[in-house]
């Protein structure tokens, strides 16, 4: 066989380069533009992508990588899959906006992340009633844009398997995967489609197959494909797998007529010389990491690639997974040192890459030794940079871990606190932040362009939290925060003021629909060298004579929302983090702040998709969290906040961490939240979510009065806290003021009955 195409891409971010596609949906949907014209934007962005990536020499670029809003909606669009409610929406676009956002009748899709990426998607719904229809006009007209261009373009769509382990059954117990013949003759019809209209591959994706499943779940996707593989009417099938291996899915997937597999070499470690059937295949290789942001060792790559020949035919070269989870291009950031930035590489830098290796396996590596030479030279000063060894640091850590940790046993440490601040029986609090207004944000800007200075700027923030705390005080609320002013984001805050992160300027990355990130990129060892928060919270402790606690971000959220080292363990950044953090805690409690909150959000969200990966994630994760927050009195309470509703493989965690009082977002369930807990021994205290802050809804006195009463009979009086689900940052001031005074009543009338 020879090989098809030497150089490819799985997929390609699509928010644009300045995030147009962003500006030009929020347009739309302000009213501001109509659909024509966010159609042609969103044409030109096509069309920009794809020239690009012709000029930079990929010889199979990947299309139906565009999306309004998310791919596995684009999914249930194709398959017919729309949620009944959304039916009589007549327009076609303004009907997928709704199942992605909902309006003011219809409730939108669930979102939930996408794999152990902090890209989220909508998740399908699945009733016995769904009949699946196929249209295909989107992935055609993208084909036939980039026909056109006399581009040799490959669809890529999500492959039936995932699409139905993703979606969520409604009205069922029977798993989707049952669904299966109902798609087959769809995707059949698909591919007939795309055959006719001129595609050579067809690309599909199975990211599902890579994680733990059933010999079922293996049998049927096996079929599937053994299906699909035996109509003779398509294109070359390509099936995908990213975000790690595909370990007893291969051989099945390989013993299918499927031309191609497409493996992540980068998270992965299937060993292709142990899958015989494997050696008739085509293999994508995926070698450059798609989701990290460093630049690839090319000559490691090379011998990846050069052992892979040994067992099978014919390769291509390309990056591990879609280019979706990095920003555009190195380009865009002119604030980056030399050293770092020859160290990195963004999406068109890694495109490059993938053109450089497969130059070097086709033309041999003479012909691109300049582009080895470079990537050699970087490896190297990373490698010598001090900023990445940092012997204070290392030295510091070693002395900490290997002193005692722990701190005194709860009930003991709940007496010393109880000495510190003299608070009524279930005390009320809110997550840290309040309502970002408009002057914050506009604030921020005016800082941002030069047009207020430093202390201008400080003056206002000071504003806002003299706002804050007067308004908490007004509501009577037991336990106040600063209201989180001044953080443009509970992660960036923190890495824009810690050695070893650099924050891009313009490394955007899509997050779900138009909203994107920046994460920041750690890539040396971490400290701190001066207190982040203490000036902002001494401050707003200095405007009443209630407790003010202390708000920081726990070193595992940190991690989760930034770009991570590839040169150590993740654990070992972790405890860098955590000292850093353990620092600010330290400085807290000494001018004066006893109660001190480590927010994890993102505990959940770094689990390993493996189960068997998972135990090692969470005893490293737990401990950073208790090197964290380990260095203070024990009479100084440590607080701390989980953000999610699925508790499962981390509940053990969650008393792992110690903290004495856990906030955790559980507005649907929390009475089962506390139930879970109590089965794992938890005995320290918590603050079940009361209300549902995703929406603006106020909720009632007796609403919650009665979430209350029901929790009293799971925790004992003594460990019960009250407060919100979450932050209020999204929500609107005037539904904040009205739940929260409605939160402290109902609070007061709980107790009264005590
Ligand atoms: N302290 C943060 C806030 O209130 C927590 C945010 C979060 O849970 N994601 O905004
Ligand atoms: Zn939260």
């Amino acid at each position: 066989m020879t090989t098809p195409f030497v150089s490819t891409v799985l997929g390609s971010p699509r928010i644009g380069p300045n995030r147009e596609l962003k500006r030009a949906t929020e347009s739309y949907w302000a009213g501001r533009v109509d659909a024509a014209a966010l159609q042609q934007s969103a044409r030109d962005l096509r069309r920009r992508g794809l020239a690009a990536q012709r000029e930079q020499g990929l010889d199979s670029i990947p299309v139906n990588t565009f999306s309004f809003y998310d791919q596995i909606l684009d999914t249930a669009v194709l398959l017919g899959a729309l949620p009944e409610r959304v039916a009589s929406i007549a327009d076609p676009l303004d009907r997928y906006f709704a199942a992605a956002r909902g309006t003011d009748t219809i409730t939108p899709l669930e979102m939930t992340k996408w794999f152990d990426t902090n890209y989220h998607y909508l998740v399908p719904e699945i009733s016995p009633s769904t009949t699946f229809a196929l249209d295909a006009s989107k992935v055609l007209t993208e084909l036939a844009e980039a026909t056109e261009a006399g581009i040799n373009a490959r669809p890529v769509v999500i492959g039936p398997v995932t699409f139905l382990l993703l979606s969520k059954a409604v009205g069922t117990d029977t798993p989707l995967l049952s669904r299966l013949s109902e798609l087959l003759p769809l995707y059949a019809d698909l591919l007939g489609q795309l055959k006719a209209a001129g595609a050579e591959w067809v690309q599909l994706d199975e990211p599902a197959l890579v994680g733990d499943r059933t010999a079922a779940e293996i049998e049927q996707a096996r079929a599937a494909y053994a299906e699909l593989s035996a109509l003779t009417d398509r294109p070359a099938i390509l099936l995908a797998s990213y975000f790690g291996s595909l370990g007893e899915a291969l051989p099945a997937l390989a013993s299918t007529d499927v031309e191609g597999i497409a493996i992540d070499l980068v998270a992965g470690d299937d060993c292709i010389g142990s899958v015989p059937d494997l050696s008739g295949k085509f293999v994508v290789a995926g070698v450059v990491d798609g989701r990290n942001i460093w630049r690839t060792d090319l000559d490691a790559a090379l011998a990846t690639l050069g052992a892979l020949l040994g067992s099978v035919d014919t390769l291509a070269v390309s990056t591990s997974c879609s280019l979706l989870h990095v920003p555009y291009t190195l380009d865009a950031e002119t604030d980056v040192d030399k050293a770092l930035r020859s160290w990195l590489a963004f999406g068109t830098e890694k495109v490059k890459e993938v053109v450089t290796l497969a130059t070097a396996l086709t033309q041999g590596r003479e012909s691109v030794e300049d582009e080895f030479a470079l990537a050699r030279a970087a490896a190297s000063t990373r490698r010598d940079d001090r900023r990445l060894n940092d012997a204070t640091v290392r030295g510091r850590l070693d002395a900490v871990l290997n002193s005692a940790l722990g701190r005194a046993p709860a009930a003991e440490r709940r007496k010393l606190q109880a000495e510190v601040h003299d608070l009524p029986a279930l005390p009320t609090t809110t997550i840290g932040s309040y309502p970002q207004t408009s002057q914050i944000r506009v604030a921020r800007a005016a800082l941002r362009t030069g047009e207020i200075d430093q202390s201008e700027y400080l003056r206002r923030m000071r504003a806002e939290i003299a706002d804050v705390v007067a308004l908490q005080e007004k509501l009577d609320i037991d336990v106040l925060v600063h209201g989180e002013p001044e953080r443009n984001d509970m992660v960036q805050y923190f890495a824009e003021q810690l050695e070893g992160f650099f924050a891009t300027t313009n490394g955007w990355v899509q997050s779900y629909g138009t909203r994107c990130v920046r994460p920041p990129i750690l890539y040396g060892d971490v400290s701190r060298p001066n207190p982040m928060t203490v000036d902002w919270i001494t401050y707003a402790q200095s405007l009443t004579d209630k407790p003010v606690k202390g708000m920081l971000t726990g070193p595992v959220t940190i991690l989760a929302w930034s770009f991570v080292r590839d040169d150590q363990p993740l654990a070992d950044s972790a405890n860098q983090v955590a000292l850093a953090i353990r620092d600010e805690t330290v400085d807290l409690q000494t001018a004066g702040i006893r109660i001190i909150q480590v927010d994890e959000p993102a505990l959940r969200e770094l689990l390993p998709l493996r189960a068997a990966d998972q135990p090692t994630y969470l005893d490293w994760s737990v401990g950073s969290f208790r090197l964290a927050t380990s260095g203070v009195a024990d009479s100084t309470a440590i607080h701390t906040h989980l953000c999610y509703s699925e508790f499962g493989a981390v509940i053990g965690a969650i008393a792992g961490l110690d903290a004495d009082v856990t906030s955790i977002e559980a507005a649907r369930s929390h009475m089962e939240v506390l139930g879970d807990l109590s089965t794992v021994g938890f005995d320290l205290g918590v603050g079940p979510g009361v209300y549902d802050i995703h929406s603006p809804r106020v909720p009632g006195v007796d609403e919650i009065a009665d979430s209350l009463r029901e929790a009293l009979k799971a925790v004992p009086v003594e460990r019960l806290w009250v407060n919100p689900d979450c932050g209020l940052k999204t929500r609107g001031q005037v539904e904040v003021e009205a739940s929260l005074r409605n939160l402290v009543e109902a609070a007061k009338l709980v107790r009264a009955e005590l």
